[in-house]
């Protein structure tokens, strides 16, 4: 039994456990099972728009066991840094669905973002938001046909939140990327290009620059796209998709991309069909999914039934697909753009020809047009969704050599030159068998060699390769180069340098040879 989508929010058949094909998608309609799913209300502007879409969805019939948990800024203040408790983590545990509101990490409670910490929880590592133009909205896109779908790698990059102060004045963030995210997100977008009927996924990647990481990225697309011979793949520059993405946007179907690129990117596509109070969005793992909106708690206008409900109403539309109630879906999202369409009960983010509504009298509007039908838009017919099922180690991470060649120390020194610096790391190489390559600075190479054209920091990376190619790195030499190091100077960072199946598994410094 195919699904049908006009939003483009196409979502279904992929249920709590499943991680191969889901079965057929099941309906409230038909089938009178109740889902239990797991509501957190959230901060901000929240509880209003979940209130909203609470009761969109019982008025339109949705057949849902809802078990209400807290997450963000009260549970924060309360004491817990994660700001999830564990009530909450046993609910999505049980359930597998949830849909949360925004939560906000209130400043000077918590280190790290309740959201990004539920979508590591529960391993949700494709973030799936739809941008398509929406009926009576108008936009300088307006009538252009925007449909298109940002898949984006959910708990890898910057957001692995791995940050050291190396100084006080200098910071490294650590851009985690592995071949193991990289498929499965690759494989996720072709597999919901599959379901939906779209033609092409651009993967968007800035592979010019950060080879490596962006680079695997770019290259695990092109292996798995060959497992899908009937969607075109496409590659570009994350710089020129942003570019590209405002020039010409109907040229997108699906675009898959990183966890930064794919935040950026998201909200600006929302903006090209309206503003962040239409965006909805799914966070999808092979356990658990999460429904939510793309925009944050607004605390501008919170508690004043102010905030649009759009976006949080058509999350749930996306999980209603999912989990097997399509008609409650489609009926809802029919509901929604018939009242957007009609354009007399508008929130005032959108509101112009019209006085604005508020989110209560809005929502009355979009219950009111439960059974009615926009007269734009055709629905896309859709599949199951298949899950992605990965080894954790595929053969082709797996190097038959490997060896370490050198390695690099960030060293703090604020008075030397840097030619000073490097004779006073040379002398610590004396009897060793690592000798200094260079020394750089923020990336650029400034010593050996009259450089003295390079804004210099008071950090310097220190490469160090093998003398003789033919000899086996061993820690302890590694060690003693270390040690004598930290008798002159503070380190903050040692790096091995290793070759993998003969090929470097490090870049090139600006201006090394
Ligand atoms: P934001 O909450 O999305 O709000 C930005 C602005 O967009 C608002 O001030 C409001 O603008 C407008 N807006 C957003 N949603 C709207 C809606 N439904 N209806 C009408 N207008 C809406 O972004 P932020 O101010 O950067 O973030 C605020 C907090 O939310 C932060 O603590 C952030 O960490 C958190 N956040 C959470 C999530 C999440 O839970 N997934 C996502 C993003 C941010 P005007 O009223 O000024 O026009």
């Amino acid at each position: 039994m195919f699904a049908t989508d006009r939003f483009g929010t196409a979502f279904s058949g992929i249920f709590a456990g499943m991680t191969h094909t889901a079965p057929a998608p099941r309906d409230a309609a038909t089938t009178p099972t109740t889902v239990p799913i797991t509501v957190i209300r959230g901060d901000g502007i929240g509880p209003e728009v979940m209130e909203a879409t609470l009761r969109l969805m019982r008025e339109a019939g949705a057949k849902l066991d809802i078990e209400e948990c807290i997450a963000g800024a009260e549970v924060f203040r309360s004491g817990d840094e994660t700001g999830v408790p564990d009530d909450t983590k046993a609910s999505i545990e049980r359930t597998g669905v949830a849909l949360k509101g925004p939560l906000e990490t209130p400043i000077g409670f918590g280190e790290k973002s309740a959201n990004v910490t539920l979508r590591k929880m529960f391993e949700t590592y494709g973030n799936i938001r739809p941008a398509r133009e929406i009926p009576g909205l108008e936009t300088p896109y307006a009538g252009r046909g925007v449909d298109l779908v940002i898949v984006r790698e959910n708990l890898e990059d910057l957001y692995a939140g791995i940050e050291h102060m190396q100084t006080p004045g200098v910071c490294l963030s650590l851009k985690v990327i592995t071949h193991h995210g990289s498929e499965k997100i690759a494989r996720l977008a072709f597999e919901y290009a599959r379901a939906t009927g779209r033609k092409s996924v651009t993967c968007a990647t800035k592979a010019n620059i950060m080879k490596l990481g962006e680079g695997m990225f770019k290259r695990t697309f092109d292996e798995v796209a060959v497992d899908y011979p009937e969607i075109e793949a496409r590659q570009i520059l994350v710089d020129n998709c942003a570019h590209q993405l405002v020039i010409r946007p109907e040229q997108f179907d699906v675009i898959v991309t990183t966890n930064m690129n794919g935040d950026i990117l998201s909200d600006l596509t929302s903006g090209l069909v309206g503003g962040l109070g239409f965006a909805p969005s799914a966070n999808i793992g092979s356990e658990t999914a999460m429904f939510e909106a793309v925009h944050g708690s607004a605390p501008d206008i919170a508690g004043k039934d102010l905030a649009n409900p759009s976006a949080l109403m058509l999350s749930s539309v996306m999980m209603l697909r999912h989990i097997g109630q399509p008609v409650v879906a489609d009926a809802i999202e029919d509901a929604v753009l018939y009242t957007l369409e009609e354009g007399t009960f508008l929130t005032g983010d959108i509101a112009k020809e019209h006085d604005p509504v508020g989110t209560t009298a809005y929502t009355d509007a979009v219950i009111s047009n439960l059974g009615k039908q926009p007269t734009v838009g055709e629905r896309r017919v859709t599949r199951p969704l298949i899950m992605p099922a990965i080894d954790w180690r595929p053969k082709q991470v797996v190097a038959k050599t490997r060896a370490v060649v050198g390695m690099e120390v960030l060293l703090e020194e604020a008075e030397m030159t840097a030619a000073q610096v490097g004779k006073a790391v040379e002398a610590c190489t004396e009897g060793s068998p690592l000798r200094l390559a260079l020394i750089s600075s923020r990336g650029t190479k400034v010593y050996p060699g009259e450089i003295d054209d390079v804004e210099m920091i008071e950090t310097w990376r220190c490469r160090f390769v093998r003398a003789d190619e033919s000899v086996e790195l061993t820690d302890d030499q590694i060690f003693r180069v270390l040690s004598c190091l930290g008798e002159t100077f503070r380190w903050s960072n040692v790096q091995k340098l290793q070759v993998f199946d003969g090929k470097p598994g490090y870049t090139k410094v600006s201006g090394e040879d």
